[in-house]
């Protein structure tokens, strides 16, 4: 078992059928990972009292954004529940949420103009995630569809690898030491200031941004000669 497990929050048809339609949702990198992380399951339209399975939700463009079930607003409902769920949730690592959706889609979800769902203008971020960007801005929030792109996986599993890793590790100097090749790669100016003083806030301003694409592919071609002696995250994650 690896040592250090980040938590993060996860949308829960990944491993439930609570989709609208009854069926969840199959990903083989979500399934590996959550053997390696603590998962804090999440179904803002079921927690909201829509059931399994239910009519289709809608994201409107009105002055913000809105979403409609049927006809009937229940934005105010969606962001009460996010408020609270997000305040309560203590000290984690990262989300993991399923693209598309107009409650969870970190991406893409569908974007109309009419109340029932006709005249689509566009995609963009589910309610939900503008609430989980608001309260955790410094932490990774991907999606699987984000997650097939190589570069943005190795950023997702370094930074909430080593957030948590950060945080239980006792000897501050040692873990500098030891995963110092990642720490430069994401942000100099940072690190040098992490190095005076090993502290949460100073690792945060570090992570809270992706690697390049040409630093993620630079790690993950290391990773490939075998050059990198010490990795926060299983190797099979990324095999
Ligand atoms: S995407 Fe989010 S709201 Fe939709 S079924 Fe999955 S967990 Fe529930």
């Amino acid at each position: 078992m690896y040592k250090h497990k980040p938590k993060i929050v996860i949308s829960r048809c990944y491993i439930d059928p609570v989709r609208y339609d009854g069926n969840k949702v199959n990903e083989t990198f979500v399934h590996n990972l959550l053997k390696f992380v603590e998962y804090i399951p999440i179904c803002p339209e079921v927690e909201i009292g829509l059931g399994v399975p239910r009519d289709k939700i809608f994201l409107i463009k009105k002055d913000t954004y809105r979403i409609y079930q049927n006809g009937n607003d229940i934005t105010d409902k969606m962001e009460i529940f996010s408020e609270n769920f997000l305040r309560n949730i203590g000290n984690i690592d990262g989300f993991l949420l399923k693209g598309k959706s107009p409650s969870c889609g970190v991406t893409g979800a569908k974007t109309y103009k009419k109340n029932d769902g006709s005249e689509f203008i566009g995609r963009r971020s589910g309610i939900f995630v503008r609430k989980v960007r608001n309260y955790f801005p410094h932490l990774p929030i991907e999606d699987e569809i984000r997650l097939k792109g190589h570069h943005i996986k190795i950023s997702f599993l370094l930074r909430i690898f080593l957030y948590s890793t950060f945080k239980s590790w006792k000897d501050k100097k040692n873990f500098i030491k030891e995963y110092e090749i990642f720490l430069r790669l994401f942000n100099e100016k940072f690190f040098k200031e992490f190095s005076k003083e090993p502290s949460e806030k100073n690792i945060r301003n570090i992570l809270k941004r992706n690697l390049s694409k040409e630093r993620a592919f630079y790690i993950l071609s290391l990773i490939d000669k075998k050059k990198i002696k010490s990795l926060p995250f299983p190797l099979e994650l990324i095999k």
